[in-house]
């Protein structure tokens, strides 16, 4: 089937176009850089950009994929979870473009969307495959059994997620916002030995009560202590083995627990979703671990794991083809979509 996906969970204004499991186009319009003076994303200001975006955006993915509108046999839209608002724009959007042309609508998860892309990329997916999903607003471990209507929670987040965790400490080491592409470059020329910052609940008795979950924000604080420690000793912060030393500690759990969830689920594929997962460093250690322990690891190139259309038509394409039942065009935005319901 030929989708049209529409994002608009966050500062991405993003459309993308698949065919089956063939993307076609991805285009997207980003708000951050109107964000990056206020140091996070500002709800308003995202909303009138996705306003502004939306149908220079569509053209412009129907350009490129040399498709016209009235071709498509359904629209997708992210119906959560995300800003309320800006959801909103997306979710008018897809409806008026569904109810116009006559076509089918599927409303669907934002944080489904980021695994389900990597079937345009590397083909579909194994039943079940364990799935990373580490982003600027969850980290969870997934165990999905079906893409289409079966997503099970292993653990999360007790408190920060992975990419605001990177935003935080790239804030407390004077990089721009959002920071994670910024430690990730830094902490090329760093030592990641440098500081061993700690790792969240790896220890012997939060192994037994959170075994699948993470938590950043004891991590987030060390590193905040011990740059507070430099300075006030007059010492220069170096800032690309702080940066490589805490991109160690995340990364070293991330797909510790990763790895320990796919041998104790009896699981042999990991797939690594969400923008976080573009990072180069988890990206190679993942790799590492997953052959030594002989999982095979599937990650979306970097420009599809950051919030892009694609995902969106990808995750309606498949819906499509299982025959899953099209949304209702009254469906509401849900700033809060829970994980495990795939599409509304
Ligand atoms: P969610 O998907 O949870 O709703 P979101 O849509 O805002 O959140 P994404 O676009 O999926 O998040 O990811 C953005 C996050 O990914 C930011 O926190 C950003 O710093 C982080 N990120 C992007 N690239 C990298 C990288 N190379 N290394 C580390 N973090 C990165
Ligand atoms: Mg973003
Ligand atoms: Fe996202």
């Amino acid at each position: 089937p030929l989708v049209l996906g529409i994002e608009t969970s966050c500062d991405e204004t993003g459309v993308g176009i698949v065919r089956g499991q063939t993307l076609l186009a991805d285009v997207i319009a980003s708000s951050v850089q109107e964000h990056a003076r206020f140091g996070g994303v500002v709800p308003e200001v995202a909303s009138r950009a996705h306003l502004e975006a939306m149908i220079p955006t569509i053209d412009a993915a129907c350009q490129r994929a040399g498709v016209r509108l009235r071709d498509l046999d359904a629209i997708a839209v992210t119906s959560g979870p995300g800003l309320s608002g800006a959801l909103l724009v997306g979710l008018a959007s897809a409806k008026a473009l569904a109810l116009a042309l006559d076509k089918p609508l599927y409303g669907v998860n934002h944080l489904a969307s980021h695994v389900a892309v990597d079937i345009v990329e590397h083909g579909p997916l194994p039943e079940p495959t364990a799935a990373l999903l580490v982003s600027g607003g969850h980290s969870n471990l997934l165990l999905v059994p079906d893409i289409t209507n079966d997503i099970r929670s292993l653990g999360s987040t007790i408190d920060d997620a992975a990419g605001e965790a990177f935003d935080k400490v790239a804030r407390v080491l004077g990089l721009p916002f959002p920071g994670g592409p910024h430690i990730d470059r830094v902490a090329r020329e760093g030592d990641a030995a440098y500081v061993t910052f700690p790792r969240g609940l790896t220890s012997g008795r939060d192994m037994e009560r959170h075994r699948f979950d993470y938590s950043f924000s004891g991590l987030k604080t060390a590193v905040a202590r011990w740059v507070e420690a430099r300075e006030r000793d007059g010492q220069p912060v170096p800032v690309a083995d702080v940066a490589a030393s805490f991109q160690e500690a995340v990364t070293d759990v991330l797909t510790r627990k990763a790895v320990l969830a796919c041998r104790e689920h009896g699981v042999d594929d990991l797939l690594i979703g969400g923008g976080v997962a573009a990072n180069s460093r988890l990206r190679a250690m993942a790799q590492e671990r997953c052959d030594a322990a002989g999982i095979r690891l599937r990650v979306p190139r970097p420009g599809l794991c950051t919030d892009n259309g694609a995902m969106v038509a990808a995750l309606g394409a498949q819906l499509v083809e299982r025959g899953r039942a099209p949304s209702d065009l009254a469906i509401p935005a849900d700033s809060s979509l829970p994980v495990d319901i795939v599409h509304v």
